[in-house]
């Protein structure tokens, strides 16, 4: 089953750590929704015959909440018609990113009316001087009530994303913000630690001098803490950066972990048919001339088809598969990829086994420990294949 993601290139301002695509220049946002149904034309065609079934939205960005829900309503349906699905089945995930900042009186309700079910809210904290440290919007108190004003407004599948491992955030701090997540009870919380992208403006600190991140030791127990506690509070940990109540597990990234196809609509948004990735230009200008005016013939110049090796193709894969706790199937691999490859893997995954990276469970499927998903960016790492 297939998913689309829709890249929304919109912020009002720029978050400290982010390096993602996006303008504060909001003068087109009211005539993207329309760049974006004609690009969608340009490309009902996308999907392969065995996998165009599609059963997840994800607006995602950027800030999609500065997108005007009828907006969004319009372009779900206009969606629904090309790639033909039904927004109201009862297993289809129509996910939005929001900013705490923008969800005012009547914006929630306006959303679910859009048909959007699940909403992935960026809280990153909850206290004022981290938030402001991170140039969010947002106060603690304005994301509760955003909170608040998503399930009065029936969204009953909310994720809250989080960010630790950053200098000024203490341990007890981390421990009590966790406590405060788990009393509100999202379905679903993504935590990711601090990253210094080199494009961002702590990127630019860090290399001055004028930021130093925590030691590894600090973020490690803080992972370990998130872990450890939300599990005692009911929630899986299926992906390492992410945790969701039984059933609430995001059917949009899982597909992404699968392998599944999935078309990236908007400046900056990747695809991938199965075989070959697609990344779109980082241009909203071109974007919005191209896709904004005439209607298009083809997507030349706007989309570049990225080729990947089949060493690039296993690698991917491997990575993909051992971020998910529940790990990779080796008979899958077997299946997917040339045996000249599994072999050469098979030499590294002896190694990583021996110590300790890996386990296996003894009826073909390969992952790493939980102890370890903290340091798995090197096991991974490890068991690629050069
Ligand atoms: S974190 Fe989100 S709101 Fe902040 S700059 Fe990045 S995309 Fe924009």
């Amino acid at each position: 089953m297939a998913g689309i993601y829709i890249h929304i290139p919109y912020c009002k301002s720029y978050c400290t750590y982010c390096d993602f695509y996006s303008q504060t220049n909001l003068s087109s946002v009211g005539r993207f929704a329309g760049a974006l149904i004609s690009e969608a034309k340009s490309r009902r065609d996308f999907f392969p015959d065995s996998d165009k079934v599609v059963r997840t939205l994800y607006l995602g960005g950027g800030t999609p909440s500065l997108m005007n829900p009828d907006d969004v309503g319009r372009l779900a349906s206009a969606l629904g018609q090309i790639f033909e699905f039904d927004l109201s089945a009862p297993d289809f995930e129509f996910t939005a990113e929001v900013n705490p900042d923008d969800i005012l009186p009547g914006y929630a309700e306006s959303l679910a009316a859009a048909g959007v079910n699940r909403v992935s809210m960026g809280v990153q904290s909850l206290y004022d001087e981290h938030l402001k440290w991170m140039n969010r919007r947002h106060t603690a108190v304005r994301a509760i009530d955003a909170y608040k004003s998503l399930r009065e407004a029936g969204i009953g599948n909310i994720s809250i994303d989080l960010i630790f491992g950053f200098r000024a955030l203490t341990e007890p701090q981390w421990i009590e913000e966790i406590e405060r997540i788990i009393e509100l009870r999202p379905e679903h919380i993504s935590a990711y630690q601090m990253s210094i992208e080199p494009g961002s403006k702590l990127g630019k600190d860090y290399r001055r001098g004028e930021y130093t991140p925590p030691d590894d030791d600090t973020s490690y127990r803080e992972y370990e803490y998130l872990r450890k506690r939300l599990a005692e509070a009911g929630y899986d940990h299926y992906e390492i950066s992410n945790f969701a109540l039984p059933d609430f597990r995001s059917q949009h990234n899982s597909s992404y972990w699968e392998g599944v196809p999935y078309l990236g609509l908007g400046p900056a948004a990747h695809s991938y048919d199965g075989e070959s990735r697609y990344e779109n230009i980082e241009n909203l200008g071109r974007y919005l001339n191209y896709f904004g005016g005439e209607k298009p013939a083809d997507t030349g110049g706007i989309n570049r088809r990225e080729s990947l090796s089949e060493r690039d193709r296993f690698n991917e894969f491997i990575m993909i598969s051992l971020r998910k706790t529940d790990g990779a199937d080796f008979e899958r691999i077997t299946s997917l990829f040339d045996q000249s490859l599994v072999e050469r893997f098979r030499e590294n995954l002896i190694t990583v086994l021996k110590e300790g990276g890996v386990v296996s469970d003894g009826k073909g499927r390969i992952k790493i420990p939980p102890e370890k998903l903290f340091v798995s960016d090197g096991i991974i790492r490890d068991l690629f294949i050069d």
